[in-house]
């Protein structure tokens, strides 16, 4: 099959572009290495199976033939990391909107199945012990930057239901709980390559607020299997999907395993949210996936345990 990764050099997209071409598949890759970069490609560099186009979804004019000659879509192309988030909003709303709206035009256009990647901050504040993707969405005041991601990924699901409900579009919603694995840099938030890195060169842990927030990690090997899952399923078409792992662990654990997994002589730190952040930054205390409809579905569920993704991470960093 012909696939379309936009955003194919980022993290997630780098690794799914691999899998797709190991499969035997044709991958078209559109990326501006705003956030991704061309080594994320580098074991692909040189198949005769993929194209790289260097440009932005918002405005680049290949993106119309790309769809025309792709038969799935996958749009990854997005701002990502809280920390970018927080101090470039109008970069992530016009990425995040606009481009998505010229993305869902294009393939409605040319009837193309398209798997729109969005994220699990559109929960926002809900203290839900777990997400379902029925569950209603409480995101904060517009006064607070980081809720721009949010907001914005939440008019890319609603804009993909209202193009499968009026245009008879064939497009699925995915959302990604911190998907974390090798390649993934630590430039942009990420907590994981963060920690790693830190431990590795024996600097400290910058824990933000009291550490006892808790996540979910999953490995991005992981994430990239659910996605050929729905590609591979029709009925996923006009579905949104979580996908994450349900092993939670607290930043503040999460750091203590990190540095004893590593052999690391760093100490952890506490920083404050408004140093880390901006003043006024709000987290969400606790967000775990409830991944029973892909379970279901699919019989998918996250395998790789958090300690492997540990060490996959340090040993791609090594
Ligand atoms: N975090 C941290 N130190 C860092 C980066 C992040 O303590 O250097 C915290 C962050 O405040 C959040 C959690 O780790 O509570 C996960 O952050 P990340 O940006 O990886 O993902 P998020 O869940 O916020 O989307």
């Amino acid at each position: 099959m012909n696939f379309l990764i936009t955003g194919g050099a980022g993290f997630i997209g780098g690794h799914l572009t691999e899998l797709l071409l190991k499969e035997g598949h044709h991958a078209a890759v559109i990326d501006d290495l705003s956030t991704g970069r061309v080594e994320n490609l580098a074991a692909v560099r040189g198949n005769p199976n993929l194209e790289l186009v260097i440009g932005d979804v918002i405005s680049h004019p290949e993106l119309e033939r790309l769809i025309r000659e792709a038969d799935v879509i996958f749009h990854l192309a997005a701002a990502v990391g809280v920390e970018l988030v927080v101090h470039d909003p109008v970069r992530t709303i016009m990425t995040n909107v606009s481009g998505t709206e010229r993305v869902l035009k294009l393939a409605s256009l040319y009837g193309k199945r398209c798997i729109v990647a969005s994220t699990s901050e559109v929960y926002g504040k809900s203290e839900k012990d777990v997400f379902t993707e029925t569950d209603d969405l409480l995101i904060g005041a517009p006064t607070n930057s980081r809720w721009s991601y949010a907001c914005s990924k939440l008019l890319d699901e609603f804009m993909l239901m209202s193009y499968c409900r009026n245009h008879a579009f064939q497009g699925t919603v995915v959302r990604f709980f911190n998907t974390v694995g090798p390649r993934q840099t630590g430039r942009y938030g990420m907590v994981i390559p963060r920690f790693v890195s830190a431990a590795l060169r024996g600097e400290d842990l910058r824990v933000y607020g009291t550490g006892e927030q808790t996540r979910c990690f999953c490995h991005v090997h992981d994430t990239i299997r659910a996605l050929l899952e729905i590609v591979n399923h029709d009925e996923s078409v006009g579905e949104i999907y979580n996908i994450g792992s349900n092993e939670s662990i607290s930043i503040r654990g999460l750091a203590e395993r990190i540095i004893e997994r590593t052999g690391s002589s760093s100490k952890i730190v506490q920083i404050p949210y408004s140093e880390a952040y901006e003043k006024g930054f709000e987290d969400m205390l606790h967000r775990a996936p409830n991944c029973e409809k892909i379970r279901k579905a699919f019989g998918w569920k996250a395998e790789i345990a958090l300690n492997q993704i540990i060490d996959d991470v340090a040993h791609s960093m090594r």
